[in-house]
Parts: structure tokens; C-alpha cells; sequence
């Protein structure tokens, strides 16, 4: 139970990536600032942050089973936290999604909307109503720089992207009146098992019903300038986990 004073964070996909590294960083503050609620929706993924989190972990950091793709699992997972009660909701998990659109069947995208997109709103919904009634609170969401610009052959993760920061945008106009914050942080390229997802998606994709010219500009030209821009600007998690906290500093 978070100690007097601490703020209650909560985050969502902590299994890996940019959120496990948020999680153990908040959890580790020097000043025990935060009680960390990381939320995974496989709890059998705990193991990399249990490790990562050391002694933080039962004391500022504990864990939840959350999927935010449905409904009974993020009200759940709101109804275990005691009086609902979270000063700051980080909403982090997402899924990719890379390729040209004829070969990306209309079930994927889906797939993506109702995770950075929905899952978004469905997080927000949830905590919204007791933020307003204590007139404070913060929300952070993980958006990309490909919630700003349209990039080739990320058309369905760039449009999930770009919905949730008009959602977003509009939202934190209302949160505003209450004290309530509303903050994105936009990261380009960062090294995670997002991007070996996505290659692995690749590798495995087939095109039935793509034209040529479209299949070898993708395999030939995009994917290996991508995988050039990644080696050139990539990030780690760590730059995003400390940028997240200077953000809600
Ligand atoms: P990872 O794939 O390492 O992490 C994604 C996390 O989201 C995993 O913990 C995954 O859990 C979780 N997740 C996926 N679906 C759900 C769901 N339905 N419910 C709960 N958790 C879910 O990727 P990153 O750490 O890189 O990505 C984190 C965020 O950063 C994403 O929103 C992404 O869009 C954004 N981002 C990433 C960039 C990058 O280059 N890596 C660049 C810009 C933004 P599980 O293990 O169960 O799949």
C-alpha cells in the first residue's frame, strides 16, 4: 500500500519495453516519491521486471493482471486498487504494425485500434470520474512520432497513433477545468521487442495481392533504410523511462 505522501502510478504493459523500464525507475526513485502499480496482461511475463525492480519489488512496486483491450479486466483491475485511488495513470501499452495495407488483413488493424486506441479510452473512462471528483491527477500517454507524421507503411499504426492524440488533444481541454493533467511524450525510434515483433511479423508476412513494384519498394527499400534510421537514432528505454519522469516530476 502506498505510504502517505506517495503518489500512486499505474502503467500499463510493464512486460518489457519502455513500460518495464518506466516501472523500475519510478519504483527506484531516491526518494520513494512513487507506489508503482505496473499492470501486464500475462503475469507469467513478471519475471524480467521482477528481477529489473530488485528490492523495490512488493515494496514501491507491485503487480497487476490488466489487459486493456477488455473492459472486465481494466475494471477489475481499477476495483483492486485501494479507493480507486491513482495520482497518475501511464498509459503505455501498444502494439505495431508494419507492412503494405492490401497485405494486412482489416481483423489486424482492429486488432491495433482496440489496443492504442481504445485501450487509451477505455483507461481514461475508468479513472477519470475519481481524478474529477479529487480535482487532480495526471495522465500520460506513450504516443510516437508517428502520431505526428505519417510514415510509409505504417499506415494503421500511424492512424491508431494519430486518433489517440486527437482523443487526446480534445480531452485534456475538459481534464484541464478540473486540475487534471494531460501530457504525451512522442518518442521516435527506441530499441524494444516492438521493433523485433514487428521484424519477426516481416519475415513471416506473405503479400498475396500486392503488386510487385509495392513488394520490392518495401522489402528492398523501406525495411533496410528503417532498420539504418533504428542503428542511427534509436533510443533506449531508459532515455524514454527518464523523460517520463522528468514529465511527471
Ligand atoms: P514492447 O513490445 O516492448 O512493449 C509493449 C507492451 O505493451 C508489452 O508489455 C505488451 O504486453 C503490452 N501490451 C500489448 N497489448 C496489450 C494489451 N492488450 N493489454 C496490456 N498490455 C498490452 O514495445 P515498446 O516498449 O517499444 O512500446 C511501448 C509503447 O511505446 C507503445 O505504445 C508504442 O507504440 C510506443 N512507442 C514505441 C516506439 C519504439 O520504437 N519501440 C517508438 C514510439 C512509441 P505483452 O508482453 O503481453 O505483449
Amino acid at each position: 500500500m502506498a505510504n502517505s505522501g506517495q503518489k500512486v502510478v499505474l502503467i500499463t504493459g510493464c512486460s518489457s519495453g519502455i513500460g518495464l523500464r518506466i516501472a523500475v525507475t519510478l519504483a527506484k526513485d531516491e526518494k520513494k516519491r512513487y507506489h508503482v502499480i505496473a499492470t501486464m496482461r500475462d503475469l507469467k511475463k513478471k519475471d524480467k521486471l521482477v528481477e529489473a525492480a530488485g528490492d523495490a519489488y512488493g515494496k514501491t512496486l507491485i503487480l497487476l493482471p490488466l489487459d486493456v483491450c477488455s473492459d472486465e479486466s481494466v475494471k477489475q483491475c481499477i476495483n483492486n486498487i485501494k479507493d480507486r485511488h491513482i495520482d497518475i495513470l501511464i498509459n503505455n501499452a501498444g502494439v505495431g504494425l508494419l507492412g503494405p495495407v492490401e497485405s494486412i488483413s482489416i481483423e489486424e488493424m482492429k486488432r491495433v485500434f482496440e489496443t492504442n486506441f481504445f485501450g487509451v479510452v477505455r483507461m481514461i473512462k475508468e479513472v477519470m470520474p475519481d481524478m474529477k471528483k479529487r480535482r487532480s491527477g495526471h495522465i500520460l500517454v506513450m504516443s510516437s512520432v508517428m502520431g505526428l507524421q505519417g510514415v510509409v507503411f505504417n499506415d494503421v499504426y500511424t492512424a491508431s497513433k494519430f486518433a489517440m492524440e486527437g482523443f487526446c488533444e480534445s480531452m485534456a481541454v475538459q481534464l484541464m477545468k478540473f486540475n487534471i493533467r494531460l501530457s504525451m511524450i512522442e518518442p521516435g525510434p527506441v530499441h524494444t521487442e516492438f521493433e523485433t515483433k514487428m521484424m519477426e511479423d516481416v519475415a513471416k508476412m506473405e503479400y498475396p495481392g500486392v503488386d510487385a513494384e509495392t513488394v520490392r519498394y518495401f522489402k528492398d527499400v523501406y525495411l533496410p533504410s528503417s532498420i539504418d534510421i533504428f542503428e542511427a537514432m534509436g533510443q533506449t528505454p531508459d532515455d524514454i523511462a527518464k523523460c517520463t519522469k522528468k514529465v511527471i516530476e
